[in-house]
């Protein structure tokens, strides 16, 4: 470690304004990626700005056809919570399969969406659900808040408050995970938008060369008939996908329909 400057502000305002005072200060949040790099040197912030005392970020709540979870609830609270099991269970089902407990209990939501690994949870169901990051300034769309490979639309200064998730007539969730981090090889995310004739959105995570992606060629044969037999006969393949010590870009591309055939059963129990 190194010399820095500490800061546990107590509201927004005082957050936001530390963060500005310097281009090398940065937010920790639950310090589940930032303290690790720290440690070895891969990011050096003159000033930590510490949100874990900004009680109104650690919120769940419904709003009408909304769920709102505030940025700095860790994932064991979102599993835990009956009103995100009510809302939208697979949410609750995903937050529980991150990581092993201290993983669970110290993370939150906005330092994973923030953080955006390519092979993080999260970003999956804010991007199958059509979600909304909220930050101190702006709303963002899920579809444009994923950019790239740990990369995201927030500019310099700004901070995530919440996501607001419009809640889905069915959803489920699966994943191929790392068995050591848990992390996803391959994670789907499948939803059904709106009741009656609603839009299927599909989001893939842990595949994706550039993280993150929506599979449309899911998406259009669940328009149909989401059904586990149609995500089996889906033909997925390996361009921009990603290759590593864990899976082959072929390997990820088999993996996709198979994790979208489990995602059905898991949100609308094998039919519909
Ligand atoms: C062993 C291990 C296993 C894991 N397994 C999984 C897994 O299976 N699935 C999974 O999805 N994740 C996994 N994770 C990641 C973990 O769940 C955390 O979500 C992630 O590390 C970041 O969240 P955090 O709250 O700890 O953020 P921090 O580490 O505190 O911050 C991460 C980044 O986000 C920024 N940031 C934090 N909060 C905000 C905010 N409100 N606004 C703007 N920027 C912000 C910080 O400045 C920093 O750059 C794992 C991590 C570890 C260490």
């Amino acid at each position: 470690m190194y010399e820095f400057e500490y800061l546990r502000p107590t509201s927004l305002n005082e957050a936001a304004a530390a963060l500005a005072s310097s281009s090398e200060a940065s937010l920790i949040a639950g310090g589940q990626t930032l303290i690790p790099a720290l440690k070895q040197r891969l990011s050096r912030p003159s000033k930590l700005i510490d949100l874990g005392a900004i009680t109104d970020l650690k919120d769940i709540r419904r709003e009408g056809s909304h769920l709102i979870i505030g940025a700095m609830t860790p994932h064991a609270e979102v599993a835990a919570s009956d009103v995100v099991r009510e809302a939208i269970p697979a949410l609750a089902r995903l937050a529980g399969g991150i990581g092993d407990p201290q993983v669970r209990h110290r993370g939150t939501i906005g330092g994973s969406i923030a953080n955006n690994d390519p092979s993080a949870d999260y970003p999956a169901a804010l991007l199958g659900l059509g979600a909304t990051v909220v930050t101190n300034s702006r709303e963002i769309a899920a579809d444009d808040f994923f950019t790239g490979l740990f990369t995201t639309a927030l500019n310099p200064g700004e901070i995530i408050t919440a996501v607001r998730f419009p809640v889905p007539a069915k959803a489920g969730y699966a994943k191929f995970a790392q068995r050591a981090s848990r992390y996803a090889i391959v994670g789907v995310w499948v939803a059904k938008v709106a009741s009656g004739v609603g839009e299927v959105r599909v989001a893939v995570t842990g595949a994706g060369a550039d993280g993150v992606f929506r599979e449309g060629g899911l998406e259009k044969a669940f328009s149909l008939s989401a059904t586990p037999e149609t995500a089996r006969g889906v033909k997925v393949g390996p361009d921009g996908l990603l290759s590593d010590i864990h899976a082959s870009a072929e390997y990820r591309a088999a993996l996709i329909p198979e994790m979208a055939a489990r995602a059905i059963v898991d949100g609308w129990g094998g039919g519909g």
